[in-house]
């Protein structure tokens, strides 16, 4: 017998992964060539070639008692000191290696806050449209996740409905900009309006409220936007970031938090994640890759291939009629179902195997999500397809 909270999870399994696997499964029917799969955010071009030379260099010449050993449940001191020295230096803060706390991914960071934050009841607001783990990673400590609208013509946060949803159960606000599943990058007025609001409320109810800002897309930004850091607008926030999509690494699971010591009781709450990262059975994040990481850490991914393929894609729907949110940041695009129904335009654009994943797996229907993470030439082959399925909906080829 499964407990009653994994037989849920299992019902609303991840549409993403769903998608994935029903994109495998057309490509073992008709080639892997043949099919256009938008589903998984997983990166199409790999970690720079020094890393693979760092991991063997670590390899051949760390004493391997250390490099495959334990550490402190928060990662190496030379780790944690190097990621505290690139953050200072890139956005001005003042962190030391104790703020920094080096996590399995993004996904283990925030199960760790999660942890460490939540008692039973509390609420959590996410701004819609969210990652649609966010949901499972808040009830896993039985929090309740609180959705929040959107502004529809921007996909910035509506923040007169924020302001409704901040109640004296809100523990804490998610925040990811650049944003899956939009690619939208929050400005600087909703940032100020967001921390306004919060620093109100936090007076009003007599408690903390914190930010969690979630950035595994951080550095991947276009058209000149500037790469942005949080903890400058509001004093309860935690950074989690990870190195799966800024450095192609998804399945080796690293990544940190950042705690600033304007955090309430900041080294208290170091403390709490410590003890969470190791309680939850994380134990730390893995020892090769936070060497490496440490070693790395001034490396890029190559933003012009994900660029490449955002501006042809953006071009190429707009132009066949579709509408689309243009994407500043991140690898996604958000495209507006031609009929309400999302699921019913992602069952159809599967006849032309093009692979899309329905919007209201981020909490936000009558959308869907395009990963353009893959290869470039695939990119302009789907345009095609694309053309047949705006077709059969009738759409104006005009363009925006
Ligand atoms: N948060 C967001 C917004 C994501 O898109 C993802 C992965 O796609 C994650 C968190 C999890 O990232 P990680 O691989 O670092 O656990």
């Amino acid at each position: 017998m499964l407990s009653e909270k994994i037989e849920k999870a299992l019902e609303g399994s991840s549409a993403i992964r769903a998608m994935f696997v029903e994109g495998k499964e057309l490509a073992e029917k008709i080639g892997e060539e043949n099919v256009f799969d938008y589903s998984l955010g997983n990166p199409a071009t790999p970690a720079p070639s020094s890393l693979n030379d760092t991991v063997k260099d670590l390899l051949d010449k760390e004493d391997p008692l250390v490099l495959h050993g334990y550490m402190s449940n928060s990662g190496y001191e030379d780790v944690r000191a190097a990621i505290a020295d690139n953050l200072n230096r890139r956005f001005g803060t003042k962190f030391a290696w104790k703020n920094i706390i080096m996590t399995v991914g993004a996904a283990g960071g925030m199960n760790v806050v999660f942890k460490t934050i939540l008692d039973p009841g509390d609420e959590v607001i996410a701004f819609a449209p969210f990652f649609g783990e966010y949901r499972s990673y808040v009830s896993n400590f039985d929090g309740v996740l609180v959705p929040v609208a959107p502004d529809y013509d921007t996909f910035q946060p509506d923040l007169e409905a924020f302001r409704g949803a901040v109640n004296e159960k809100t523990k804490a606000v998610i925040i990811n900009t650049p944003n899956n599943p939009t690619g939208v990058v929050y400005s600087d007025d909703t940032m100020k309006k967001i921390a306004g609001i919060l620093l109100e409320k936090e007076k009003e109810y007599g408690k903390d409220i914190y930010i969690i800002s979630d950035e595994p897309y951080r550095e991947l930004v276009y058209d000149g936007v500037k790469e942005n850091f949080l903890t400058k607008y509001y004093h309860n926030t935690l950074v989690g970031y990870s190195f799966s999509k800024s450095l192609s690494l998804p399945g080796e699971r690293i990544g940190y938090l950042a705690v600033p010591d304007e955090v309430t009781e900041a080294e208290h709450m170091l403390s709490g994640l410590e003890v969470a990262n190791r309680i939850l059975g994380f134990v730390n994040a893995p020892s090769l890759m936070q060497k490496t990481v440490a070693k790395c850490v001034e490396e890029k991914t190559n933003l012009e291939f994900y660029d490449k393929n955002r501006k042809v894609l953006y071009e190429g729907l707009t132009n066949l009629g579709f509408t689309c949110i243009k994407p500043e940041g991140a690898f996604y695009l958000w495209l507006k179902s031609p009929v309400e129904d999302e699921q019913e335009f992602v069952r159809t654009a599967k006849k032309y195997n093009l692979i899309l994943v329905k919007g209201s797996a981020f909490g936000c229907g009558g959308y869907v999500r395009l990963a353009y993470c893959i290869a470039h030439e695939k990119v302009i082959r789907s345009l095609e397809a694309f053309g047949k399925l705006a077709a059969e909906y009738g759409l104006n080829g005009q363009g925006e």
